[in-house]
Protein backbone atom coordinates (compact mmCIF):
# COMPACT_ATOMS: atom_id res chain seq x y z
CA UNK A 1 0.00 0.00 0.00
CA UNK A 2 2.77 2.57 1.12
CA UNK A 3 4.49 1.37 -2.07
CA UNK A 4 1.70 1.84 -4.24
CA UNK A 5 1.33 5.60 -2.72
CA UNK A 6 5.04 6.31 -3.36
CA UNK A 7 4.56 5.33 -7.13
CA UNK A 8 1.71 7.65 -7.28
CA UNK A 9 3.14 10.48 -5.46
CA UNK A 10 6.21 10.05 -7.44
CA UNK A 11 4.11 9.82 -10.67
CA UNK A 12 2.41 13.41 -9.44
CA UNK A 13 5.58 14.72 -9.19
CA UNK A 14 7.10 13.68 -12.49
CA UNK A 15 3.74 14.95 -13.83
CA UNK A 16 3.81 18.28 -11.94
CA UNK A 17 7.67 18.55 -13.41
CA UNK A 18 6.96 18.01 -16.57
CA UNK A 19 8.34 20.62 -18.14
CA UNK A 20 11.72 20.50 -16.19
CA UNK A 21 12.29 16.79 -17.08
CA UNK A 22 11.34 18.17 -20.97
CA UNK A 23 13.86 20.51 -20.36
CA UNK A 24 16.30 18.45 -19.28
CA UNK A 25 15.45 16.22 -22.13
CA UNK A 26 15.78 19.07 -24.83
CA UNK A 27 18.92 20.69 -23.37
CA UNK A 28 20.34 17.34 -23.18
CA UNK A 29 19.39 15.28 -26.18
CA UNK A 30 19.00 18.17 -29.07
CA UNK A 31 19.98 21.55 -29.58
CA UNK A 32 16.73 21.75 -32.54
CA UNK A 33 14.76 20.99 -29.51
CA UNK A 34 16.45 24.18 -27.20
CA UNK A 35 16.15 26.02 -30.27
CA UNK A 36 12.61 25.33 -30.19
CA UNK A 37 12.24 26.18 -26.56
CA UNK A 38 13.76 29.41 -26.73
CA UNK A 39 12.42 30.86 -30.18
CA UNK A 40 9.03 30.17 -28.73
CA UNK A 41 9.86 32.29 -25.54
CA UNK A 42 10.88 34.92 -27.21
CA UNK A 43 7.13 36.40 -27.95
CA UNK A 44 6.57 39.52 -25.82
CA UNK A 45 9.07 38.59 -23.24
CA UNK A 46 6.30 35.64 -22.55
CA UNK A 47 7.71 32.39 -20.22
CA UNK A 48 6.57 29.26 -22.15
CA UNK A 49 4.66 26.75 -19.65
CA UNK A 50 5.51 22.91 -19.24
CA UNK A 51 4.42 22.40 -23.09
CA UNK A 52 5.52 19.40 -24.35
CA UNK A 53 8.58 20.17 -26.93
CA UNK A 54 10.22 16.93 -27.77
CA UNK A 55 8.63 14.94 -30.47
CA UNK A 56 6.96 11.93 -28.87
CA UNK A 57 5.76 11.20 -32.36
CA UNK A 58 2.22 12.23 -31.04
CA UNK A 59 0.93 15.11 -32.65
CA UNK A 60 0.03 17.92 -30.59
CA UNK A 61 -3.53 18.72 -30.35
CA UNK A 62 -4.49 22.18 -28.45
CA UNK A 63 -8.45 22.89 -27.44
CA UNK A 64 -9.64 26.30 -26.68
CA UNK A 65 -12.40 25.93 -24.64
CA UNK A 66 -14.38 23.89 -22.13
CA UNK A 67 -17.89 24.69 -23.15
CA UNK A 68 -19.74 22.41 -25.11
CA UNK A 69 -18.18 22.12 -28.35
CA UNK A 70 -14.88 21.53 -26.29
CA UNK A 71 -16.02 19.12 -24.14
CA UNK A 72 -17.99 17.05 -26.83
CA UNK A 73 -14.85 16.88 -28.45
CA UNK A 74 -12.53 16.16 -24.87
CA UNK A 75 -15.17 13.26 -24.28
CA UNK A 76 -15.22 11.41 -27.90
CA UNK A 77 -11.48 11.96 -28.41
CA UNK A 78 -9.19 9.19 -28.30
CA UNK A 79 -6.24 11.12 -26.08
CA UNK A 80 -3.61 8.11 -26.57
CA UNK A 81 -3.19 9.14 -30.17
CA UNK A 82 -2.49 12.88 -29.32
CA UNK A 83 -0.86 14.91 -26.84
CA UNK A 84 -3.80 17.59 -25.77
CA UNK A 85 -3.21 20.73 -24.10
CA UNK A 86 -6.52 22.09 -22.77
CA UNK A 87 -6.75 25.63 -22.42
CA UNK A 88 -9.79 27.78 -20.86
CA UNK A 89 -10.20 30.44 -18.09
CA UNK A 90 -12.50 28.00 -17.00
CA UNK A 91 -11.74 24.51 -15.46
CA UNK A 92 -15.26 23.65 -15.74
CA UNK A 93 -17.80 22.52 -17.48
CA UNK A 94 -21.46 24.10 -17.47
CA UNK A 95 -24.30 22.67 -18.71
CA UNK A 96 -25.91 26.25 -19.65
CA UNK A 97 -29.75 25.33 -20.46
CA UNK A 98 -29.97 25.09 -16.50
CA UNK A 99 -28.62 28.33 -15.93
CA UNK A 100 -32.04 29.94 -15.93
CA UNK A 101 -32.86 27.66 -12.99
CA UNK A 102 -29.61 28.35 -10.92
CA UNK A 103 -30.71 32.30 -11.01
CA UNK A 104 -33.96 31.50 -8.70
CA UNK A 105 -32.16 28.37 -6.84
CA UNK A 106 -33.94 26.09 -8.78
CA UNK A 107 -30.69 23.56 -9.11
CA UNK A 108 -27.65 25.10 -6.99
CA UNK A 109 -25.20 26.71 -9.27
CA UNK A 110 -21.93 23.24 -8.34
CA UNK A 111 -25.43 20.88 -9.53
CA UNK A 112 -25.03 22.08 -13.26
CA UNK A 113 -20.70 22.42 -13.90
CA UNK A 114 -17.99 19.28 -14.20
CA UNK A 115 -14.53 20.04 -13.38
CA UNK A 116 -13.22 19.68 -16.63
CA UNK A 117 -9.93 17.64 -14.65
CA UNK A 118 -12.59 15.13 -13.37
CA UNK A 119 -13.65 14.82 -17.44
CA UNK A 120 -10.31 14.13 -18.98
CA UNK A 121 -9.09 12.72 -15.98
CA UNK A 122 -11.54 9.56 -17.03
CA UNK A 123 -9.79 9.41 -20.31
CA UNK A 124 -6.44 7.26 -21.07
CA UNK A 125 -3.25 9.07 -22.20
CA UNK A 126 -2.07 12.50 -22.25
CA UNK A 127 -3.87 15.47 -21.74
CA UNK A 128 -2.86 18.86 -19.49
CA UNK A 129 -5.43 21.52 -18.68
CA UNK A 130 -4.04 25.11 -18.10
CA UNK A 131 -6.59 27.09 -16.63
CA UNK A 132 -6.05 30.74 -18.64
CA UNK A 133 -7.23 32.78 -21.71
CA UNK A 134 -6.02 32.43 -25.14
CA UNK A 135 -4.94 36.20 -26.02
CA UNK A 136 -4.04 35.59 -29.32
CA UNK A 137 -3.57 32.93 -32.15
CA UNK A 138 -0.59 32.42 -34.13
CA UNK A 139 -1.57 30.93 -37.33
CA UNK A 140 1.59 31.22 -39.11
CA UNK A 141 3.43 30.19 -36.25
CA UNK A 142 1.34 27.68 -34.80
CA UNK A 143 0.66 28.32 -31.69
CA UNK A 144 -1.02 30.39 -29.14
CA UNK A 145 -0.29 32.86 -27.14
CA UNK A 146 -2.01 32.73 -23.40
CA UNK A 147 -2.52 34.48 -20.44
CA UNK A 148 -3.82 33.07 -16.84
CA UNK A 149 -5.86 34.48 -14.16
CA UNK A 150 -3.73 33.10 -11.39
CA UNK A 151 -1.89 35.90 -8.79
CA UNK A 152 1.19 34.99 -9.75
CA UNK A 153 4.61 37.69 -11.25
CA UNK A 154 3.03 38.83 -14.34
CA UNK A 155 5.82 36.98 -16.18
CA UNK A 156 4.66 33.87 -14.89
CA UNK A 157 1.34 34.79 -16.39
CA UNK A 158 1.81 34.57 -19.95
CA UNK A 159 2.74 31.24 -22.08
CA UNK A 160 2.70 30.23 -25.20
CA UNK A 161 1.82 27.08 -26.61
CA UNK A 162 2.54 25.23 -30.11
CA UNK A 163 0.18 22.85 -31.83
CA UNK A 164 0.08 20.69 -34.83
CA UNK A 165 -3.71 20.93 -34.92
CA UNK A 166 -5.92 24.04 -33.15
CA UNK A 167 -9.03 23.20 -32.43
CA UNK A 168 -11.10 26.53 -31.28
CA UNK A 169 -13.80 26.06 -29.09
CA UNK A 170 -14.09 29.76 -27.72
CA UNK A 171 -17.90 29.94 -27.80
CA UNK A 172 -19.14 33.84 -27.98
CA UNK A 173 -19.98 36.62 -25.60
CA UNK A 174 -22.93 38.49 -24.81
CA UNK A 175 -24.13 41.17 -27.36
CA UNK A 176 -24.74 44.91 -26.10
CA UNK A 177 -25.49 46.34 -29.59
CA UNK A 178 -23.33 48.89 -28.27
CA UNK A 179 -26.39 50.22 -26.56
CA UNK A 180 -24.96 53.04 -23.73
CA UNK A 181 -25.42 51.53 -20.42
CA UNK A 182 -25.93 48.01 -20.81
CA UNK A 183 -22.77 47.25 -19.80
CA UNK A 184 -22.81 48.80 -16.11
CA UNK A 185 -26.04 48.41 -15.19
CA UNK A 186 -27.47 45.48 -16.53
CA UNK A 187 -27.26 41.41 -15.53
CA UNK A 188 -26.32 38.89 -18.51
CA UNK A 189 -27.52 35.34 -18.60
CA UNK A 190 -23.73 33.49 -19.99
CA UNK A 191 -22.01 32.30 -17.27
CA UNK A 192 -22.46 30.38 -14.11
CA UNK A 193 -21.40 33.38 -11.92
CA UNK A 194 -24.08 35.32 -14.28
CA UNK A 195 -26.73 33.52 -12.91
CA UNK A 196 -25.42 33.38 -8.84
CA UNK A 197 -25.39 37.15 -9.34
CA UNK A 198 -28.90 37.30 -10.44
CA UNK A 199 -29.78 35.26 -7.50
CA UNK A 200 -28.27 37.59 -5.14
CA UNK A 201 -29.65 40.76 -7.14
CA UNK A 202 -33.19 39.00 -6.73
CA UNK A 203 -33.45 39.10 -2.81
CA UNK A 204 -31.42 41.66 -2.88
CA UNK A 205 -34.48 43.81 -4.19
CA UNK A 206 -36.93 42.24 -1.48
CA UNK A 207 -34.74 43.07 1.31
CA UNK A 208 -34.64 46.54 -0.16
CA UNK A 209 -38.00 46.71 -0.80
CA UNK A 210 -38.74 45.26 2.49
CA UNK A 211 -37.09 48.18 4.84
CA UNK A 212 -39.06 50.82 6.57
CA UNK A 213 -37.35 54.16 4.62
CA UNK A 214 -38.30 53.24 1.13
CA UNK A 215 -41.09 55.19 -0.17
CA UNK A 216 -44.09 53.07 -1.79
CA UNK A 217 -42.25 54.64 -5.36
CA UNK A 218 -38.77 53.03 -3.92
CA UNK A 219 -40.58 50.45 -2.98
CA UNK A 220 -42.70 49.65 -6.39
CA UNK A 221 -39.59 50.73 -8.82
CA UNK A 222 -36.96 48.36 -6.91
CA UNK A 223 -39.40 45.51 -7.59
CA UNK A 224 -39.96 46.07 -11.23
CA UNK A 225 -37.94 43.45 -13.00
CA UNK A 226 -36.76 44.05 -16.79
CA UNK A 227 -35.95 41.44 -19.13
CA UNK A 228 -34.20 42.68 -22.11
CA UNK A 229 -34.98 39.65 -25.20
CA UNK A 230 -37.34 37.27 -25.87
CA UNK A 231 -35.63 34.63 -27.21
CA UNK A 232 -35.21 31.14 -25.54
CA UNK A 233 -33.22 32.40 -22.47
CA UNK A 234 -35.45 35.82 -21.94
CA UNK A 235 -38.14 33.38 -21.68
CA UNK A 236 -37.23 30.69 -19.32
CA UNK A 237 -35.44 33.43 -17.25
CA UNK A 238 -38.93 35.57 -17.07
CA UNK A 239 -40.56 32.53 -16.58
CA UNK A 240 -38.58 30.99 -14.05
CA UNK A 241 -38.87 34.65 -11.66
CA UNK A 242 -42.61 34.45 -11.84
CA UNK A 243 -42.36 30.99 -10.02
CA UNK A 244 -39.77 31.99 -7.76
CA UNK A 245 -41.94 35.10 -6.87
CA UNK A 246 -45.55 33.40 -6.74
CA UNK A 247 -44.33 29.64 -5.30
CA UNK A 248 -41.79 31.16 -2.98
CA UNK A 249 -40.64 34.85 -2.30
CA UNK A 250 -44.84 35.95 -1.82
CA UNK A 251 -44.88 33.49 1.38
CA UNK A 252 -41.32 35.47 2.62
CA UNK A 253 -42.28 38.75 1.73
CA UNK A 254 -46.00 39.76 2.30
CA UNK A 255 -45.86 42.95 2.66
CA UNK A 256 -44.48 43.68 -0.91
CA UNK A 257 -45.31 41.16 -2.70
CA UNK A 258 -48.23 42.97 -4.64
CA UNK A 259 -46.03 45.31 -5.95
CA UNK A 260 -43.61 43.32 -8.10
CA UNK A 261 -43.71 43.46 -11.65
CA UNK A 262 -42.33 41.44 -14.61
CA UNK A 263 -41.77 43.31 -17.78
CA UNK A 264 -40.19 41.67 -21.10
CA UNK A 265 -39.39 43.62 -23.75
CA UNK A 266 -38.37 42.58 -27.38
CA UNK A 267 -37.90 44.31 -30.26
CA UNK A 268 -39.12 42.27 -32.79
CA UNK A 269 -43.12 41.33 -33.43
CA UNK A 270 -43.35 38.37 -31.20
CA UNK A 271 -41.65 36.30 -28.51
CA UNK A 272 -39.85 33.12 -28.91
CA UNK A 273 -39.95 34.22 -32.80
CA UNK A 274 -37.46 30.96 -33.59
CA UNK A 275 -40.60 28.50 -32.76
CA UNK A 276 -43.69 27.71 -33.90
CA UNK A 277 -46.24 29.89 -34.23
CA UNK A 278 -48.31 27.63 -31.64
CA UNK A 279 -45.56 27.77 -29.43
CA UNK A 280 -45.17 31.78 -29.97
CA UNK A 281 -48.98 32.20 -29.32
CA UNK A 282 -48.96 29.94 -26.26
CA UNK A 283 -46.37 31.78 -24.56
CA UNK A 284 -47.76 35.54 -24.87
CA UNK A 285 -51.17 34.16 -23.81
CA UNK A 286 -49.74 32.22 -20.68
CA UNK A 287 -47.48 35.23 -19.74
CA UNK A 288 -50.39 37.40 -20.46
CA UNK A 289 -52.11 35.30 -17.59
CA UNK A 290 -49.55 35.19 -15.46
CA UNK A 291 -49.24 38.93 -15.46
CA UNK A 292 -45.84 39.25 -16.92
CA UNK A 293 -46.27 42.28 -19.01
CA UNK A 294 -44.79 41.63 -22.50
CA UNK A 295 -44.19 44.31 -24.87
CA UNK A 296 -42.76 43.72 -28.12
CA UNK A 297 -42.24 46.19 -30.73
CA UNK A 298 -39.83 47.77 -28.00
CA UNK A 299 -36.54 48.79 -28.99
CA UNK A 300 -33.99 49.76 -25.58
CA UNK A 301 -31.60 52.83 -26.66
CA UNK A 302 -30.63 53.63 -23.48
CA UNK A 303 -30.10 52.61 -20.02
CA UNK A 304 -28.90 54.69 -16.70
CA UNK A 305 -28.93 53.86 -13.06
CA UNK A 306 -32.20 54.50 -12.38
CA UNK A 307 -34.70 53.79 -15.52
CA UNK A 308 -34.08 52.30 -19.13
CA UNK A 309 -35.37 54.33 -22.19
CA UNK A 310 -36.92 52.52 -24.85
CA UNK A 311 -38.65 53.22 -28.27
CA UNK A 312 -42.15 51.89 -29.37
CA UNK A 313 -40.79 50.82 -33.28
CA UNK A 314 -44.72 51.05 -34.83
CA UNK A 315 -45.38 54.64 -33.30
CA UNK A 316 -41.70 55.73 -32.74
CA UNK A 317 -42.70 56.79 -28.92
CA UNK A 318 -40.05 57.06 -26.53
CA UNK A 319 -40.54 56.25 -22.95
CA UNK A 320 -38.68 55.85 -19.96
CA UNK A 321 -38.99 53.21 -17.36
CA UNK A 322 -37.74 53.05 -13.85
CA UNK A 323 -36.64 49.80 -13.24
CA UNK A 324 -34.90 47.37 -9.99
CA UNK A 325 -33.05 45.04 -12.19
CA UNK A 326 -32.71 44.14 -15.48
CA UNK A 327 -31.27 41.26 -17.32
CA UNK A 328 -30.22 41.21 -20.94
CA UNK A 329 -30.29 38.61 -23.53
CA UNK A 330 -30.23 39.71 -26.80
CA UNK A 331 -27.99 37.38 -28.52
CA UNK A 332 -24.58 36.84 -28.86
CA UNK A 333 -20.91 38.56 -30.46
CA UNK A 334 -17.83 37.59 -31.47
CA UNK A 335 -14.98 37.20 -28.87
CA UNK A 336 -12.11 39.76 -29.68
CA UNK A 337 -9.46 36.91 -30.20
CA UNK A 338 -11.68 35.88 -32.90
CA UNK A 339 -12.14 39.01 -33.85
CA UNK A 340 -8.34 39.12 -34.02
CA UNK A 341 -7.45 35.57 -35.75
CA UNK A 342 -10.17 36.72 -38.54
CA UNK A 343 -7.88 40.02 -39.57
CA UNK A 344 -5.02 38.02 -39.38
CA UNK A 345 -6.57 35.18 -41.78
CA UNK A 346 -8.38 37.62 -43.88
CA UNK A 347 -11.90 36.37 -42.72
CA UNK A 348 -12.92 40.02 -42.54
CA UNK A 349 -16.69 41.66 -42.46
CA UNK A 350 -18.12 38.43 -40.93
CA UNK A 351 -19.67 37.98 -37.35
CA UNK A 352 -18.49 34.35 -37.14
CA UNK A 353 -14.85 32.34 -38.08
CA UNK A 354 -16.11 30.53 -40.99
CA UNK A 355 -15.25 27.48 -41.87
CA UNK A 356 -15.49 24.52 -44.34
CA UNK A 357 -18.41 21.46 -43.98
CA UNK A 358 -15.19 19.67 -42.28
CA UNK A 359 -15.24 22.21 -39.65
CA UNK A 360 -11.73 23.32 -40.83
CA UNK A 361 -11.02 27.06 -40.38
CA UNK A 362 -11.39 28.41 -44.06
CA UNK A 363 -7.82 30.09 -45.04
CA UNK A 364 -5.63 28.39 -42.78
CA UNK A 365 -3.89 24.53 -42.12
CA UNK A 366 -5.29 22.13 -39.30
CA UNK A 367 -7.26 24.83 -37.44
CA UNK A 368 -10.67 23.49 -36.85
CA UNK A 369 -13.57 25.62 -35.46
CA UNK A 370 -16.85 24.19 -33.86
CA UNK A 371 -19.43 25.86 -31.75
CA UNK A 372 -20.64 29.03 -31.23
CA UNK A 373 -17.56 31.34 -32.62
CA UNK A 374 -17.85 29.47 -35.73
CA UNK A 375 -20.15 28.85 -39.02
CA UNK A 376 -20.36 26.23 -41.89
CA UNK A 377 -19.50 27.98 -45.29
CA UNK A 378 -21.52 25.93 -47.18
CA UNK A 379 -20.20 25.68 -50.72
CA UNK A 380 -22.93 25.85 -52.95
CA UNK A 381 -23.82 23.67 -55.79
CA UNK A 382 -23.47 26.57 -58.71
CA UNK A 383 -19.91 27.13 -57.39
CA UNK A 384 -19.20 23.67 -58.94
CA UNK A 385 -22.42 23.31 -61.28
CA UNK A 386 -19.35 22.27 -64.16
CA UNK A 387 -17.65 20.33 -62.37
CA UNK A 388 -20.34 17.93 -61.19
CA UNK A 389 -21.38 17.77 -64.97
CA UNK A 390 -18.05 16.51 -66.38
CA UNK A 391 -17.84 14.05 -63.76
CA UNK A 392 -21.20 12.36 -63.81
CA UNK A 393 -21.10 13.00 -67.95
CA UNK A 394 -19.25 9.59 -68.14
CA UNK A 395 -19.12 8.64 -71.84
CA UNK A 396 -17.89 12.42 -72.49
CA UNK A 397 -20.97 13.05 -74.35
CA UNK A 398 -21.52 16.44 -73.30
CA UNK A 399 -24.88 15.57 -72.29
CA UNK A 400 -25.83 13.80 -68.72
CA UNK A 401 -28.75 11.02 -68.84
CA UNK A 402 -30.26 10.18 -66.07
CA UNK A 403 -28.82 6.68 -65.63
CA UNK A 404 -25.14 8.88 -65.71
CA UNK A 405 -26.10 11.25 -62.94
CA UNK A 406 -27.87 8.38 -60.40
CA UNK A 407 -23.90 7.22 -60.18
CA UNK A 408 -23.00 10.50 -58.70
CA UNK A 409 -26.46 11.50 -56.74
CA UNK A 410 -25.42 9.76 -53.52
CA UNK A 411 -22.21 12.15 -53.64
CA UNK A 412 -24.27 15.30 -54.74
CA UNK A 413 -25.99 15.15 -51.87
CA UNK A 414 -23.90 14.04 -49.63
CA UNK A 415 -21.34 17.14 -50.66
CA UNK A 416 -24.05 19.74 -51.00
CA UNK A 417 -27.12 18.40 -48.28
CA UNK A 418 -29.13 21.65 -49.97
CA UNK A 419 -30.40 19.52 -52.66
CA UNK A 420 -31.65 17.10 -50.25
CA UNK A 421 -33.96 19.67 -48.82
CA UNK A 422 -34.63 21.84 -51.85
CA UNK A 423 -36.49 18.15 -52.71
CA UNK A 424 -37.84 17.60 -49.50
CA UNK A 425 -39.47 21.52 -49.67
CA UNK A 426 -40.60 20.59 -53.16
CA UNK A 427 -42.06 17.63 -52.25
CA UNK A 428 -40.02 15.67 -54.98
CA UNK A 429 -39.02 11.83 -54.46
CA UNK A 430 -34.99 12.00 -55.73
CA UNK A 431 -33.10 13.91 -58.02
CA UNK A 432 -33.92 12.57 -60.68
CA UNK A 433 -37.62 14.04 -60.66
CA UNK A 434 -35.98 17.87 -60.33
CA UNK A 435 -34.09 16.94 -63.65
CA UNK A 436 -37.38 15.50 -65.61
CA UNK A 437 -39.20 18.16 -64.16
CA UNK A 438 -36.75 20.72 -65.92
CA UNK A 439 -37.15 19.10 -68.74
CA UNK A 440 -41.00 19.10 -68.74
CA UNK A 441 -41.10 15.69 -69.43
CA UNK A 442 -41.93 12.89 -66.72
CA UNK A 443 -42.26 10.43 -68.88
CA UNK A 444 -39.33 9.45 -70.53
CA UNK A 445 -36.57 7.35 -68.39
CA UNK A 446 -34.09 8.75 -70.83
CA UNK A 447 -33.81 12.18 -70.16
CA UNK A 448 -30.61 13.89 -71.74
CA UNK A 449 -29.66 17.20 -70.46
CA UNK A 450 -27.02 19.84 -71.63
CA UNK A 451 -24.85 21.83 -69.26
CA UNK A 452 -27.26 24.92 -69.40
CA UNK A 453 -30.37 22.71 -69.10
CA UNK A 454 -28.59 21.03 -65.87
CA UNK A 455 -27.50 24.20 -64.51
CA UNK A 456 -30.97 25.33 -64.83
CA UNK A 457 -32.68 22.14 -62.82
CA UNK A 458 -30.22 22.84 -60.06
CA UNK A 459 -30.48 26.94 -60.18
CA UNK A 460 -32.28 27.02 -57.04
CA UNK A 461 -31.08 24.22 -54.64
CA UNK A 462 -28.99 27.11 -53.28
CA UNK A 463 -31.76 28.96 -52.09
CA UNK A 464 -32.25 26.30 -49.33
CA UNK A 465 -28.74 26.53 -47.33
CA UNK A 466 -29.26 28.18 -44.06
CA UNK A 467 -26.58 28.32 -41.37
CA UNK A 468 -26.74 26.38 -37.94
CA UNK A 469 -28.34 27.76 -34.84
CA UNK A 470 -25.89 28.77 -32.46
CA UNK A 471 -26.88 25.91 -29.99
CA UNK A 472 -25.33 23.39 -27.44
CA UNK A 473 -26.90 20.82 -29.71
CA UNK A 474 -25.41 21.74 -32.55
CA UNK A 475 -21.39 22.59 -30.60
CA UNK A 476 -21.41 19.04 -28.79
CA UNK A 477 -22.71 17.30 -32.65
CA UNK A 478 -19.56 19.28 -33.64
CA UNK A 479 -17.49 18.09 -30.97
CA UNK A 480 -18.25 14.71 -31.32
CA UNK A 481 -18.08 14.92 -35.06
CA UNK A 482 -14.50 15.66 -34.89
CA UNK A 483 -13.36 13.63 -32.57
CA UNK A 484 -14.67 10.61 -34.27
CA UNK A 485 -13.05 12.16 -37.38
CA UNK A 486 -9.04 12.48 -35.05
CA UNK A 487 -9.16 8.89 -34.37
CA UNK A 488 -9.93 8.08 -37.86
CA UNK A 489 -7.27 10.28 -39.13
CA UNK A 490 -4.87 7.78 -39.92
CA UNK A 491 -7.84 5.23 -41.16
CA UNK A 492 -9.02 7.64 -43.40
CA UNK A 493 -6.18 8.84 -45.05
CA UNK A 494 -5.28 5.32 -46.70
CA UNK A 495 -9.38 4.77 -47.33
CA UNK A 496 -11.31 8.00 -47.83
CA UNK A 497 -14.39 7.38 -46.67
CA UNK A 498 -16.02 10.85 -47.80
CA UNK A 499 -18.14 11.92 -50.84
CA UNK A 500 -16.71 12.56 -54.75
CA UNK A 501 -13.91 15.53 -55.08
CA UNK A 502 -15.74 17.27 -57.46
CA UNK A 503 -13.03 19.55 -57.91
CA UNK A 504 -10.09 16.97 -57.24
CA UNK A 505 -9.35 13.34 -57.31
CA UNK A 506 -10.87 10.75 -55.71
CA UNK A 507 -12.91 10.89 -52.34
CA UNK A 508 -12.85 13.39 -49.26
CA UNK A 509 -11.65 11.92 -46.60
CA UNK A 510 -14.23 11.97 -44.34
CA UNK A 511 -17.96 12.45 -44.42
CA UNK A 512 -18.80 16.28 -44.08
CA UNK A 513 -20.10 17.14 -41.02
CA UNK A 514 -24.09 17.05 -40.58
CA UNK A 515 -26.78 18.08 -38.02
CA UNK A 516 -29.07 16.32 -36.58
CA UNK A 517 -32.32 18.52 -35.16
CA UNK A 518 -33.62 17.03 -31.76
CA UNK A 519 -35.77 19.53 -31.23
CA UNK A 520 -36.21 21.64 -28.99
CA UNK A 521 -37.90 23.20 -25.59
CA UNK A 522 -39.03 26.52 -24.38
CA UNK A 523 -40.10 26.25 -20.83
CA UNK A 524 -42.39 28.45 -19.85
CA UNK A 525 -43.40 28.03 -16.13
CA UNK A 526 -46.06 26.53 -13.96
CA UNK A 527 -44.53 22.89 -14.80
CA UNK A 528 -45.28 23.59 -18.43
CA UNK A 529 -43.12 23.42 -21.28
CA UNK A 530 -43.12 24.06 -25.01
CA UNK A 531 -41.35 21.60 -27.06
CA UNK A 532 -40.71 21.62 -30.55
CA UNK A 533 -39.72 18.07 -32.21
CA UNK A 534 -38.15 17.26 -35.39
CA UNK A 535 -41.55 17.11 -37.84
CA UNK A 536 -41.98 20.31 -36.30
CA UNK A 537 -44.41 18.22 -34.06
CA UNK A 538 -45.57 20.56 -31.42
CA UNK A 539 -46.63 19.68 -27.52
CA UNK A 540 -47.17 21.94 -25.11
CA UNK A 541 -48.33 21.75 -21.20
CA UNK A 542 -47.24 19.52 -18.29
CA UNK A 543 -46.75 16.52 -20.31
CA UNK A 544 -43.63 18.42 -21.91
CA UNK A 545 -42.62 19.22 -18.84
CA UNK A 546 -42.04 16.00 -17.94
CA UNK A 547 -40.07 15.12 -21.16
CA UNK A 548 -37.66 18.39 -20.32
CA UNK A 549 -36.85 16.98 -16.90
CA UNK A 550 -36.12 13.49 -18.23
CA UNK A 551 -34.53 14.79 -21.31
CA UNK A 552 -32.31 17.56 -19.42
CA UNK A 553 -31.68 14.67 -16.72
CA UNK A 554 -30.23 12.00 -19.40
CA UNK A 555 -28.13 15.11 -21.17
CA UNK A 556 -26.05 15.47 -18.05
CA UNK A 557 -22.31 15.39 -18.64
CA UNK A 558 -21.28 12.82 -15.79
CA UNK A 559 -23.71 10.71 -12.98
CA UNK A 560 -22.98 13.26 -10.23
CA UNK A 561 -24.46 15.83 -11.89
CA UNK A 562 -27.20 14.06 -12.87
CA UNK A 563 -27.60 12.90 -9.20
CA UNK A 564 -27.32 16.64 -8.00
CA UNK A 565 -29.64 18.35 -10.65
CA UNK A 566 -32.56 15.53 -9.71
CA UNK A 567 -31.89 15.92 -6.08
CA UNK A 568 -32.39 19.40 -6.28
CA UNK A 569 -35.88 19.47 -8.39
CA UNK A 570 -36.81 16.89 -5.26
CA UNK A 571 -35.72 19.24 -3.10
CA UNK A 572 -37.48 21.96 -4.56
CA UNK A 573 -40.89 20.16 -5.03
CA UNK A 574 -40.42 19.11 -1.29
CA UNK A 575 -38.94 22.49 0.35
CA UNK A 576 -39.56 24.99 -2.40
CA UNK A 577 -36.63 27.51 -3.01
CA UNK A 578 -33.99 29.08 -1.19
CA UNK A 579 -34.73 32.83 -0.34
CA UNK A 580 -31.01 33.46 1.27
CA UNK A 581 -28.74 36.20 -0.28
CA UNK A 582 -25.50 34.30 0.10
P1 LIG B 1 -19.39 27.80 -24.70
O1 LIG B 1 -20.19 26.69 -24.15
O2 LIG B 1 -19.77 29.20 -24.35
O3 LIG B 1 -17.87 27.56 -24.29
C1 LIG B 1 -16.86 28.46 -24.59
C2 LIG B 1 -15.63 28.07 -23.80
O4 LIG B 1 -14.55 28.89 -24.19
C3 LIG B 1 -15.80 28.28 -22.30
O5 LIG B 1 -15.20 27.22 -21.62
C4 LIG B 1 -15.05 29.56 -22.04
O6 LIG B 1 -14.55 29.66 -20.72
C5 LIG B 1 -13.91 29.39 -23.03
N1 LIG B 1 -13.25 30.64 -23.37
C6 LIG B 1 -13.78 31.86 -23.53
N2 LIG B 1 -12.84 32.75 -23.87
C7 LIG B 1 -11.68 32.07 -23.92
C8 LIG B 1 -10.33 32.43 -24.23
N3 LIG B 1 -9.99 33.66 -24.56
N4 LIG B 1 -9.39 31.46 -24.21
C9 LIG B 1 -9.72 30.17 -23.89
N5 LIG B 1 -10.97 29.79 -23.60
C10 LIG B 1 -11.93 30.72 -23.61
N6 LIG B 1 -28.49 25.71 -26.26
C11 LIG B 1 -29.32 24.67 -26.46
O7 LIG B 1 -29.10 23.92 -27.42
N7 LIG B 1 -30.37 24.44 -25.63
C12 LIG B 1 -30.64 25.22 -24.56
O8 LIG B 1 -31.59 24.99 -23.84
C13 LIG B 1 -29.77 26.32 -24.31
N8 LIG B 1 -29.98 27.12 -23.24
C14 LIG B 1 -29.11 28.12 -22.98
C15 LIG B 1 -29.29 28.90 -21.84
C16 LIG B 1 -28.41 29.92 -21.54
C17 LIG B 1 -28.60 30.74 -20.32
C18 LIG B 1 -27.31 30.16 -22.40
C19 LIG B 1 -26.33 31.26 -22.08
C20 LIG B 1 -27.12 29.41 -23.53
C21 LIG B 1 -28.02 28.38 -23.83
N9 LIG B 1 -27.85 27.59 -24.98
C22 LIG B 1 -28.69 26.53 -25.20
C23 LIG B 1 -26.79 27.89 -25.95
C24 LIG B 1 -25.55 27.08 -25.64
O9 LIG B 1 -25.16 27.23 -24.32
C25 LIG B 1 -24.41 27.51 -26.54
O10 LIG B 1 -24.81 27.41 -27.87
C26 LIG B 1 -23.20 26.63 -26.28
O11 LIG B 1 -22.72 26.89 -25.00
C27 LIG B 1 -22.11 26.85 -27.31
O12 LIG B 1 -21.05 26.03 -26.98
P2 LIG B 1 -19.55 26.49 -27.22
O13 LIG B 1 -18.68 25.37 -26.78
O14 LIG B 1 -19.40 27.01 -28.59
O15 LIG B 1 -19.36 27.75 -26.27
Amino acid sequence: MRAFSFFRRASRLFDENRSLSKLLVVFTVSSGGLLVYSESNSYNGMTNADQPQIDTKKKRVVVLGTGWAGTSFLKNLDTTLYDVNIISPRNYFAFTPLLPSVTCGTVEARSVVEPIRNIIGKRKGDSTFWEAKCVKIDAKGKKVHCLSDQDVNSELKEFTVDYDYLVIALGAQVNTFNTPGVVENCHFLKEVEDAQKIRRSVIDCFERASLPTLSEDGKVKTLHFVIVGGGPTGVEFAAQLHDFVSEDLVKVYPDVKDLVKITLLEAGDHILNMFDKRITAFAEEKFHRDGIDVKTGSMVFEVNDEAISIKDRSSGAVSSIPYGMIVWSTGIGTRPVIMDFMHQISQTNRRVLATDEWLRVDGCDNVYAIGDCATINQRKVMEDIMEIFNKADADKSGTLTVKEFQHVIDDVCERYPQVELYLKNKRLKSIVDLLKDSKGNRERESIELDIEEFKNSLSEVDSQMKSLPATAQVAAQQGLYLARCFNRMKEAEENPEGPLRFRGMGRHRFHPFRYKHLGQFAPLGGEQTAAQLPGDWVSIGHSSQWLWYSVYASKQVSWRTRVLVISDWIRRFVFGRDSSRI
